[in-house]
């Protein structure tokens, strides 16, 4: 960290401000310029807050130069994760991971008919909420462990991985038996309880960006999970708000590339929250890919006119597949394939 005085400030508020860093744990190293003393700290420690030292009599600015996250941090694997499962697909290598399904699951055949046409297509992963987080308390809150259920069927039928959200501490150990991956979504990422719990799961964990999260957030939630020993942890970016009225969220596609660079953690990209909207959806896919992403979460449903949920964002299944046929090209420019 970077302390710069003030140029008027004394040799007592300089000595105060050394007390004070040495007090935290780093060790300071002075430079006393013709006009101004700028003070370097040095030390192992992450949990400070710089505006602990800006409020300090004398003090001009502050600047950090570590990361405020650890294992989180790309320097603590350079080499980058990936995520391997037991039927071999893994995410955060060379191949694109397609993650497809209904926003909720709403009944048996409109599953299956969804996940048979996005096997079809070439998904690799069957997404679907079994326990919905709703704006309002009277919309469609999910069949709960009944679609935990029918995901599982579904997806050792069709050979696919299976993904669905957790809200709360309490629905972990009902999700394990059935799901490959927990999500945690946009609503609940700062959900710290929730978190910490998930650290203790030997279950690879979705972490969506929250809407209105910044980077730094996100990747500081990513900390939770894995200070706890889950280090399967793959993030998210699903749209933030911003003042833009026409789409849902702003699907932030330069997160992609930012987190590559943090974070040595993969990087997914839902394109369907992101948007909001069915014809967004596959140009802000194939930016997604062209950007990096090494995963994309897609909402899809056969009937999308009578889903029971998020709708408006859902594919067609066609449109799934002539998407997945772009994507095929797409991903090569970029020296990567789909998976
Ligand atoms: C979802 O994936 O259906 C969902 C609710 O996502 P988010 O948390 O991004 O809103
Ligand atoms: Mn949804």
């Amino acid at each position: 960290m970077i302390v710069a005085m003030h140029e008027t400030a004394t040799e007592e508020q300089i000595a105060h401000v050394i007390e004070h860093l040495v007090r935290m744990g780093f060790s300071v190293h002075r430079t006393t310029g013709v006009r101004q003393t700028v003070l370097a700290a040095v030390g192992a420690r992450v949990d400070f807050d710089t505006r602990n030292l800006e409020v300090l009599t004398g003090v001009q600015e502050v600047h950090r130069i570590s990361a405020p996250y650890k294992l989180a941090g790309r320097s603590f694997r350079p080499e980058g994760t990936i995520i391997q499962f037991s039927n071999g697909l893994r995410i955060g290598g060379n191949e694109v991971v397609v993650i497809a399904g209904p926003c909720s699951v709403e009944s048996r055949e409109q599953l299956f008919t969804v996940a048979e046409q996005i096997t079809k297509a070439g998904a690799r992963m069957l997404r679907g909420g079994a326990f919905k987080p709703r704006t309002s308390p009277y919309s469609f809150q999910g069949l709960g462990l009944d679609a935990l259920k029918l995901l599982r069927e579904a997806g050792d039928q069709f050979d696919l991985l299976v993904i669905s959200e957790v809200m709360e501490i309490s629905q972990i150990e009902m999700m394990l038996p059935y799901v490959d991956v927990l999500q945690v979504g946009a609503r609940n990422m700062q959900n710290f309880n929730l978190l910490r719990e998930l650290g203790r799961v030997k279950k690879p964990v979705l972490l969506k960006r929250g809407i209105a999260a910044t980077l730094e957030e996100l990747l500081l939630s990513a900390e939770y999970i894995m200070a706890g020993g889950n280090y399967d942890v793959i993030l998210c970016e699903r749209g933030i708000r911003t003042f833009e009225t026409y789409t849902r969220n702003t699907l932030d596609i330069s997160a992609i590339p930012i987190i590559h660079k943090l974070s040595h953690l993969p990087m997914t990209s839902d394109p369907s929250h992101g948007t909001g909207r069915r014809d967004k959806v596959a140009p802000m896919a194939r930016a997604s890919v062209a950007a990096g992403a090494d995963a994309l979460l897609i909402e899809v449903h056969h009937d999308p006119e009578k889903a029971l949920s998020d709708g408006a964002q859902s594919l067609y299944p066609n449109q799934l597949a002539k998407l997945m046929d772009e994507l095929r090209m797409i991903a090569p420019a970029v020296g990567r394939k789909i998976a």
